[in-house]
């Protein structure tokens, strides 16, 4: 485990391999990263240099979808699976500024999540971060530390963010999606975004390449196979678009860009 926390300090030791939360710090321009994954995110860039914009956008989207669900939905309940390092404006931050009782989950399969939430978290009673594996989606349902904040037996959003194209086809990311949707309660939300393949962009196969051999994950996908996650669910307007597209509170200018269009995502409801 290369983190250790005490209530004020997190101390992480560098093991010398490079992890997808963060590499994905490095695209936030973060500052909790090694020179390892430097380099796994210098490799994807050169390939495919939006990704920064990209990252920026998927955060955007976390941010309008959190509080339009909040706000507007009257949802109390976030499990955000594959959440991330502490960033600006987490999940907690955009749910608890709408409503200070939302209770939120966080859930990651890398210790480093945990070691810096619980330096962050410290003082917030509705919150907790877990550290399991989305591949054994049954035990990150049972587990005490979700139980005691989401009560399955009501609405929750189910966060699925930029997590899915983290897991192999032979992992079942639709069959995992499928057991959450089922131990959900009616009139939960399923929040999904994914990589997503270009038939325009060889740098969308290629990116693939670089993440699978440098940090042994990646599987960039079809639009049909990420239209059969929200298999059952029924899509919020405007569907799964590219990031910026969905609900923009700004005019998008040009969303033709590979930088706009590699990521897509979309909101759907459990009737
Ligand atoms: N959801 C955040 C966002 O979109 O801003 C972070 C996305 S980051 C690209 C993907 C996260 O998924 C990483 O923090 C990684 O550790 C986590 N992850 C990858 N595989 C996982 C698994 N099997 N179970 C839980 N978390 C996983």
């Amino acid at each position: 485990m290369p983190a250790e926390s005490t209530d004020t300090e997190v101390v992480i030791l560098d093991d010398g391999v490079p992890t997808a939360a963060r590499v994905y710090d490095v695209m936030l321009d973060g500052k909790d990263h090694y020179e390892i994954d430097r380099q796994v995110a210098h490799a994807s860039l050169a390939v495919m240099p939006e990704l920064k914009e990209i990252a920026a956008h998927n955060r955007a989207m976390l941010h309008r979808v959190v509080t339009h669900l909040a706000a507007d939905q009257g949802i109390t309940q976030f499990l955000d699976l594959g959440s991330g390092l502490p960033t600006a404006r987490n999940t907690h931050e955009v749910a608890q500024q709408v409503n200070p009782d939302a209770k939120v989950v966080y859930v990651d399969i890398d210790p480093i999540v945990l070691a810096h939430g619980r330096a962050l978290l410290q003082d917030n009673d509705n919150t907790r971060v877990v550290t399991a594996d989305l591949r054994e989606p049954r035990e990150v349902l049972a587990h005490p530390e979700v139980l005691s904040m989401i009560d399955f037996s009501k609405p929750v959003c189910v966060m699925l963010v930029g997590i899915l194209h983290h897991l192999l086809d032979e992992e079942d990311p639709a069959g995992i999606v499928r057991t959450l949707r089922d131990a959900a309660a009616p009139g939960s939300y399923f929040f999904i975004t994914n990589f997503t393949r270009l038939s325009d962009s060889p740098e969308s196969t290629e990116l693939e390449q670089v993440l699978l051999s440098q940090l042994g994950t990646g599987r960039v996908r079809t639009p049909a196979e990420l239209a059969a996650y929200f298999d059952g669910l029924e899509l919020l307007p405007p569907g799964i678009v590219p990031l910026p597209l969905w609900r923009p509170e700004t005019i998008v200018t040009d969303a033709t860009t590979v930088g706009v269009r590699f990521m897509t995502g979309g909101v759907a409801r459990k009737n």
